[in-house]
Formats: C-alpha cells, structure tokens, sequence
C-alpha cells in the first residue's frame, strides 16, 4: 500500500485541528471541531483531542485486529477518556473531532465515518459509494447553544468527544478487497465540492486519483473565493469561523488498487438515523494502476 497526503494549513488557522494516522493496513482521518466558545469543562484543546483519538484509535486497531470498526471506534473513545479523568467528562461542549477510518482486515475492507468526513469507495466495476453522515446538514438550529444540546443527541448530531456509544451511530460499510480500485476519506471541507459546488463524487475521486489532493484543495479554494459570504447557510457560518466560506479545513486521502474480481459490497448499516449513504450506479473513472493514497488539509 502506498500512503501520500498533502497538508495546507489555513490562513486563517491558529492551530492545526485535523489528524491523520496511517499504518500498513488502515487510514484514520479526524478533523476537530472548532471550539464555540462555551465553557467545555476539559482543561484540553480540540488538537489535543483529535491528536489523543486518533492514537488511540491506531493502538486500538494494532492491538485489537478482530474488533469491528465500531467497536474499535467505541473502545478508542474509551481510551481517550480515561486520559483526562481530571476534567468534565458530562459537559456537552467538551472537545469533539469527526472520525473516518478504513481497515483491511482478512480480506475486507471496512469504513467507518462518524460525522462529516466522507469515505469514497470505488469498485473495479466502476461504481462509486460514498459513506456519509450528514446529520449536521440536517440540524434545526446552528447557534452554538443550540449546537450544545444537539451535540451527541439523537435529536441532533453525534461526533467523537466523550460518549463512547457515538460509535454505534456511525455509518459504516464493507467491501471485499480484492474488489476495491480506490476509495478516499474527505473531510468537508473538500466534501463540500460535492455538497455545495456540484461535483459528483465520482469527479472528486477522480481529481484525488489523476491530479491529486493538491488539485481538489484548489478547486475548492477557487470555489468559496468566487463565493459571496454567506451565500452557504450552515453549522459552518456559526462554528467560529471568521469567514463561512474561506478558510475551512481541506482534507482527502485516496488510495487506488488494481485488482480485478468481482464485486459485492455490503450494505452501509447507519443506526436508523438520518444519514444516508449514497450510491452513484456508474463511476467514470478508469482502473487506477497502483496504490495511491492522498491527502488535503488546511
Ligand atoms: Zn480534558
């Protein structure tokens, strides 16, 4: 498996609050949210946080080969509690981060997301998958109080931060390797390509595969420059950011296969929530040649 990535902080970021772990067999992509401001009783950071998951997430996945992603994803959020029992671990604005893994694991390749940070999976018929929990773009309100009591509730959204039992409300999927061409982890900030700028996801795996992260973090920036502020209604326009529609995190992480073998993909499980994982009949791409892996971030 070959891994690459490309990371562009934003000028408007203080901190970098994404993370990317990457061993020999899985992809952990996490991007933190900015904090809103309101007291989060945690004497940490959102870099701490999504630094400290992530880690543990990888020990979780190195120690503990056999567990779903789910429940690799619920024992992660354990682990990252027990190190700092000293703070508010209750308090609903404690530090939070999305999470998308993707495991090979015994011949399959499983993904796991959990709020905003889409998995793309292309099969080598060419069909395009996209993991997606869209929760957040569904909300009833964005002001930050509002995105206190709907954070990990079923009545809003749920993210990584303290409750372990946000991993049961991931969306996940499964492929048989052999049948994987490609796939990519993208944070929203380049999901947004599809969401507000109408791309489909088979164009953004493309761009990831042929031109590279570099490229798709461009066309966005292209993008929300040519865009009038507060064109876009959103949790973006009321999560601290100075500017809706600049300056967002950029993130994507694509790896290509060539295989060749049948398909048969398993259905995403979602909980019975909102977010429903796409399915595009027909990609448009062709069979990638080698393993790519990339990744975009500011
Ligand atoms: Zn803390």
């Amino acid at each position: 498996m070959h891994i690459s990535y490309t990371c562009q902080p934003s000028p408007d970021a203080a901190v970098n609050e994404d993370f990317i772990v990457a061993g020999e067999r899985f992809v952990i992509v996490l991007d933190g949210a900015t904090a809103s401001g309101l007291p989060w009783g945690c004497e940490h950071d959102v870099r701490w946080l999504a630094t400290r998951l992530g880690g543990q997430l990888a020990g979780v996945l190195i120690e503990e080969p056999g567990l779903s992603l789910v429940e690799v994803l619920r024992e992660g959020i354990v682990r990252t509690r027990n190190l700092h029992p000293q703070c508010d671990l209750t308090n609903p604005n404690s530090p939070s981060s999305t999470v998308a893994i993707v495991r090979e694991h015994e011949g399959r390749l499983d993904c796991i997301t959990l709020c905003d940070t889409p998995v793309i999976v292309k099969t080598v018929d060419g069909v395009v998958t996209a993991l997606v929990d869209d929760r957040t773009a569904h909300l009833p309100a964005y002001d930050r109080d509002s995105l206190s009591r709907l954070r990990n509730s079923d009545e809003g959204f749920w993210v990584a931060s303290t409750k372990p039992e946000a991993a049961d409300r991931a969306v996940t999927g499964s492929f048989a390797t052999s049948e994987v061409q490609s796939f990519a982890l993208v944070t929203d900030g380049i999901s947004r390509l599809v969401d507000r700028y109408g791309w489909s996801w088979e164009q953004l795996l493309g761009t990831l595969e042929k031109q590279g992260p570099e490229q798709a973090v461009a066309a966005i920036r292209e993008a929300e420059l040519a865009t009038e502020p507060g064109t876009f209604r959103g949790k973006r326009q009321d999560r601290g950011a100075t500017r809706p529609n600049c300056g967002q995190a950029h993130k994507a992480l694509t790896e290509s296969q060539q295989l060749t073998a049948p398909r048969s993909c398993s259905a995403p499980d979602q909980a019975g929530h909102r977010p429903k994982p796409l399915r595009h009949p027909r990609g448009n791409v062709h069979a990638a040649t080698k393993w790519l892996t990339r990744w975009g971030d500011s």
